[in-house]
């Protein structure tokens, strides 16, 4: 049996190569588990180097023709699989919720934001301008336009299983790429769910390609030292980005590197406190904070701190523990069991340490990777809880006197993605939001993502940026022709 769930009744389960589905060349298979209930769901073709090889192939065969069609064409098929996805939002929420534990709201949440990558992109693929000079000396033309980069390799995380992936294959498909996608080990379902309807909305065969894999480091590099791959687009830890890097560095192999997060929530004494703690709430919890933009480290300012502290620790109480797939359930599992041990640790670290914990703070015992909502304040900021990504439903509140101060230690991190401040005085957010090292700030917002705008990080949350029209830079090369009329 390669599923066991009726969610999953009709998802394939082998690699999608060339337009056809195919076992692994070595017949190799791997497990998926839902995190609620620890039980094995499906088990997933794993692809070797050969089947990964084979996949560039149907994605450099596929790659003229598909670059050859009319950006019209291109953007009107990626309109039809935002239609599709929208109509088919309620299965596939339910297959990103079995595979990797969120709430049914989360993952709701999730497939619009996913599918919105294709409509933004539909419209984007007729927005590759160019540019027409007069070369100031020479007196020559100068004529810009942009050309598909070729066959990108796209590699993507857990947490948002279909939302990092359309981020890529939006953008890549309306540039005139052809891709090859690496889908997270812990939740390759969703987007071998996504491929019959990519394959209904028009996408000819090859232009997208899914390879899970179990052998993650050496497929990736086996297809970086192919030629024909152009461009890599990571999302992922910094740790794993730093080892793409320099695999790519061999072809010189363009990046994108979506990385790491640390996001510091600055609460100024000025601000609306229930404002404050409703941004912080989503901030903090969308997808129980397995979120690279979460708000990880807390800096509220003293006249307002135990309000907001008492208030945050009563929202996060509040939540609904469970598996996601019950309605009513806001806070799921974690993916895994090596996350909700991280987790567990960090809070352990910060109590040692002499934080305090107003909610939460011990793993529930039992079946299922659960943590509860939690919030603690005077945590020290040396503890681990602060200098590293917590990646879990983890509030941890730090209390802060000048402005000066609270940029220093917002900007004290190696990171530099999302950063959020809430305060009355705008003039004040923008003038912190321009000192703040970071790619997204949320000024009296706890929401940064939008496929309409440029997502990425700083430092070594990483290069480049998803979505906008910057998203669709990272998948085109720049040509310039020098005429002599
Ligand atoms: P990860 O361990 O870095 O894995 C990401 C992807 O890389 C997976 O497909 C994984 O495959 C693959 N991979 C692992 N080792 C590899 C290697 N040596 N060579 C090539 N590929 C390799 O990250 P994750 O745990 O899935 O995701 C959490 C991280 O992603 C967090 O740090 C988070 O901040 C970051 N993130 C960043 C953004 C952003 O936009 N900046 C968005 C979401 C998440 P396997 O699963 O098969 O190991």
């Amino acid at each position: 049996m390669t599923v066991q769930h009726d969610i999953l009744a009709g998802v394939p389960t082998d690699l999608w190569i060339g337009g056809a589905w195919r076992t692994a060349s070595d017949a190799a298979r791997f497990d998926v588990e839902d995190p609620a209930t620890q039980k094995t769901v499906a088990t997933v073709a794993s692809a070797t180097v050969a089947d990964c090889l084979a996949a560039v192939d149907a994605a450099s065969e596929a790659f003229k023709p598909w670059a050859a069609l009319t950006p019209r064409a291109r953007g009107e098929i990626l309109r039809r699989a935002y239609e599709l996805m929208v109509q088919e939002g309620e299965r596939l929420a339910r297959i990103i919720t079995l595979e990797n534990g969120k709430s049914l709201v989360d993952a709701r949440g999730e497939v619009a934001y996913a599918a919105e990558f294709f409509r933004w992109n539909a419209e984007e693929a007729v927005r590759s301008n160019g540019q027409y000079s007069h070369a100031p000396a020479s007196g020559a033309r100068i004529l810009v336009s942009h050309k598909p980069a070729g066959v990108a390799l796209l590699i993507t995380p857990w947490n948002f299983p279909a939302a990092m992936a359309t981020r890529k294959i939006g953008p890549a498909l309306a540039a005139g790429c052809t891709v090859v996608l690496k889908p997270a080990s812990a939740t390759p379902l969703t987007m071998l769910a996504l491929m019959p309807i990519l394959e209904k909305a028009g996408v000819p065969a090859g232009v997208v390609n899914v390879v899970p894999s179990r052998a993650s480091g050496a497929v990736v590099d086996a297809m970086l030292a192919d030629m024909r791959v152009r461009v890599v687009s990571f999302t992922g830890s910094t740790e794993v980005g730093r080892d793409i890097l320099k695999s790519a560095a061999h072809n010189v192999v363009r990046p994108a590197m979506e990385l790491g997060g640390n996001a510091p929530f600055i609460v100024f004494d000025d601000a609306d406190v229930d404002a404050a703690v409703e941004g912080a709430m989503i901030a903090k919890m969308r997808n129980m904070g397995e979120a690279c933009t979460a708000a990880n480290r807390f800096y509220v300012q003293s006249k307002v701190h135990d309000e907001f502290a008492a208030k945050m620790a009563a929202r996060m109480a509040a939540l609904k523990v469970g598996n996601g797939l019950d309605e009513g359930v806001t806070v799921g599992p974690l993916v895994n069991a090596s996350t909700l041990k991280k987790v567990a640790s960090l809070v352990d670290d910060a109590v040692s340490r002499g934080a305090t914990v107003l909610t939460g703070g011990r793993a529930s015992e039992g079946i299922g990777y659960f943590y509860p909502p939690t919030v603690l304040t005077n945590v020290p900021a040396n503890s681990a809880v602060v200098t590293e990504e917590i990646f879990g439903p983890v509030a941890a509140i730090q209390k802060f006197t000048s402005e000066d101060e609270v940029v220093s230690q917002a900007n004290s991190s190696e990171f530099g993605l999302a950063s959020y401040i809430y305060t009355r005085d705008i003039g004040k957010g923008l003038r912190v939001a321009e000192q703040l090292e970071a790619g997204m700030v949320g000024l009296n917002r706890g929401l940064v993502s939008d496929p309409a705008a440029p997502f990425g990080g700083v430092k070594q949350s990483g290069l480049g940026r998803e979505g906008g029209h910057e998203g669709l830079l990272e998948f085109l090369e720049t040509q310039y022709v020098s005429v002599n009329w």
